[in-house]
């Protein structure tokens, strides 16, 4: 790991054994533990091989300065994200690498409300870094005791936001995907306290992820979606790694993106919510715009990332939030990620309007998405994102994270540095997939031609 900086833009990730090693993760724990200041936090992981071991070190890093601790044990993200609100905890951690491959594993730090922390990683790694850790006198060292059955408590919460009756009496079929990993804590059980009929494929909790990668991309959901169509299921929920995602699959085996879905969520949030305030990444598609315009939702486009919706959420009080991943962030509820919540609504949806979520869907303006990437040093980033802005002057230009063009026949075009890769990723949509083919060729060869003669130009 680079001197200096621990935290990325989802917390602190990297292999195991190599850039997260059980010594450092102690320290890492130590760090938080004194930034914390002789708190009370819980900590919790997901499936991962190496979870015992990050969750034993950090909780031996709090200990040593002074801050108890209440160990959750295996669960999902939002399970621990709420449990740390629910249960009035100074803050949390939390063991999981999300959609990473299984050789990861990561650190997310998160407030009372659940939500992460965002500059206050800087002082951690001040803390990490700079020797700067205070271990406690012995006689005034942490305690840790164990905290059970967050799972039955945050089902029984997202209960509270939907009619059980009322969903329960479609008897749906619902087949899920948990990647062989903790989504399978809670989905299955809650879909049945919903009176659904449950088929669960990786089922069983494996941190080798032996049935699919932990990222619910199309291309690794094709088992499940072959499933809802073989059974004649009404529905099909693929979560990521660590079940803040979800990503929903028709009855005739359609794998929907998750921009799609939010927008049938957010639909029915405004006709029941007028003039909502609603936060989206600039990488949601204009199809999120459609929606709010037709409903009377005030949409605000930020950063892309988590973590910047929820803090974005939190300042304007906004209760509505989501991104193209499959990441929805349902304020009443808490205002994360919540793969199960989102899971929720969507059958509550279903149940009210009784509608399969296909023709909720169908019914939407319809958009096609192409994404390209442009090879780039890091060290030309910030060069090629300039010249790009100079070269699109004049236009209907976004730069809110990149830049995003939007033009008169309703297509666009972002173009952003990636974050942990020497790439620019392309992101196009529009009206018909020549279109927004055509921008990704246009806008590549741009960016290239710009690289080629800032290269040349250093020669
Ligand atoms: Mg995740």
């Amino acid at each position: 790991m680079s001197s200096g900086k621990l935290f990325g833009t989802n917390g602190i990730r990297g292999t195991v054994n190599k850039e997260l090693t059980a010594d450092m993760v102690a320290k890492v724990g130590s760090a938080i533990g004194t930034f914390f200041k002789n708190k009370n936090l819980l900590v919790g992981h997901d499936a991962r091989t190496s979870n015992k071991i990050f969750s034993n070190a950090i909780i031996a890093g709090l200990n040593s300065t002074g801050c108890d601790a209440s160990f959750a044990g295996m669960a999902s993200t939002p399970t621990l994200q709420f449990a740390v609100k629910n249960h009035g905890f100074d803050g949390g951690v939390i063991v999981t690498a999300s959609h990473n491959p299984p050789e990861y594993n990561g650190i997310k730090v998160v407030w009372n409300d659940g939500i992460e922390i965002s500059h206050e990683q800087e002082k951690i790694e001040n803390i990490y870094f700079q020797e700067k850790i205070q271990l406690a006198n012995w006689n005034k060292l942490g305690t840790t005791q164990n905290l059970p059955n967050i799972n039955e408590e945050y089902i029984g919460e997202i209960k509270k936001h939907v009619n059980p009756a009322k969903i329960a009496l479609k008897h749906y079929h619902v087949v899920v995907d948990a990647a062989n990993s903790v989504g399978n804590l809670t989905a299955p059980r809650l879909l049945r306290d919903l009176g659904c009929k449950v088929t669960s494929i990786n089922a069983n909790i494996d941190g080798t992820f032996p049935g699919r990668p932990p990222e619910p991309r199309p291309e690794n959901l094709r088992e499940i979606a072959s499933t809802v169509k073989a059974l004649d299921a009404d529905l099909g929920v693929a979560f990521d790694g660590d079940a803040d995602r979800s990503i929903f699959i028709g009855d005739g085996g359609e794998v929907y993106w998750g921009d799609k879905t939010f927008a049938v969520i957010m639909k029915n949030f405004l006709m029941e919510n007028t003039n909502a305030k609603v936060v989206t990444p600039v990488s949601s598609s204009t199809l999120i715009k459609d929606v709010a315009d037709a409903h009377g939702g005030e949409l605000i486009w930020t950063k892309v990332g988590s973590v910047t919706v929820s803090q974005t959420m939190k300042k304007l009080d906004a209760q509505l939030g989501g991104e193209e991943n499959g990441g929805v962030f349902y304020g009443p509820h808490q205002a994360v990620r919540d793969g199960c919540m989102t899971l929720a609504l969507i059958l509550s949806i279903m149940a009210t309007t009784g509608r399969k979520l296909s023709d909720l869907i169908a019914e939407q303006p319809q958009y096609f998405i192409e994404k390209g990437k442009v090879a780039c040093p890091e060290d030309k980033k910030e060069e090629l994102l300039e010249k790009l802005t100079d070269e699109v002057k004049g236009l209907n230009v976004s730069k809110i994270d990149g830049i995003k063009i939007w033009f008169d026949d309703k297509s666009a075009i972002l173009l952003r540095p990636s974050g942990t890769e020497p790439i620019f990723r392309l992101y196009a949509e529009a009206k018909n997939q020549k279109r927004s083919l055509q921008l990704v060729e246009e806008y590549s060869s741009k960016a290239e031609k710009i690289l080629n003669a800032l290269q040349s130009n250093r020669k």
